[in-house]
């Protein structure tokens, strides 16, 4: 049988990855999405083991000491989240088509370990629409916006090291533009 193929996603905080991949989701359910681990506590309307696995840092250092995550990350400087690396074999191996949401640190792990995997950036149409996008969200304090916009401005000055950078000026173009980079449209 035919591998699957992984494809990295990436981009800054308040960027819309969240909602361009739960569209893309509804639009080709045969995608499996990895479903990440993280030390941070859940925003109203998450589930866990739906949008995260909810963990203690205790237990996630001890998946990263058992040699379980494909990759993982100290994201904001202040909580840890990864992607486990069986759920994604095991995608692979039955032929299907893996999306793994990452940050910067976790795509760069991920292009030394799995350089066959396809790596997206998605990019705001500028800094001060991002800026909007978090404050309008108002699901963080004051100075963790700030910390999260002085992450995202590292991780606009990386975007070249992608194969694809995709700008979400609307998510319904997005989604399309990503749908085609992956092959699906
Ligand atoms: P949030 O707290 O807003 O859900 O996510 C914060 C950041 O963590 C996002 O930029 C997202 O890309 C990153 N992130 C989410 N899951 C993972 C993961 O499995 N690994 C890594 N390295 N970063 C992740």
């Amino acid at each position: 049988m035919r591998l699957g193929q992984v494809t990295v996603v990436a981009g800054p905080t308040a960027v819309g990855k969240g909602t361009v991949l739960t569209r893309l989701r509804e639009l080709y359910p045969e995608l499996v999405y990895s479903v990440s681990a993280t030390t941070r506590n859940p925003r109203p309307g998450e589930e866990d083991g739906v949008h995260y696995h909810f963990v203690t840092r205790e237990d996630f250092e001890k998946m990263i000491a058992d040699g379980q995550m494909l990759e993982w990350a100290e994201v904001h400087g202040l909580n840890l989240y990864g992607t486990m690396r069986q759920p994604v074999a095991d995608a692979v191996a039955k032929g299907q088509q893996v999306i793994v949401e990452v940050d910067l640190a976790g795509a760069r792990q991920i292009r030394q370990s799995m350089p066959e995997a396809k790596q997206v950036f998605i990019a705001p149409p500028s800094f001060e629409v991002l800026r909007e996008r978090l404050v309008g969200r108002g699901t963080e304090s004051p100075e963790e916006q700030e910390r999260r916009l002085q992450t995202a401005r590292e991780e606009l000055a990386a975007q070249c090291e992608f194969d694809v950078v995709i700008t979400n000026d609307t998510v319904e173009k997005c989604v399309a533009d990503l749908a085609q980079v992956m092959g699906l449209a």
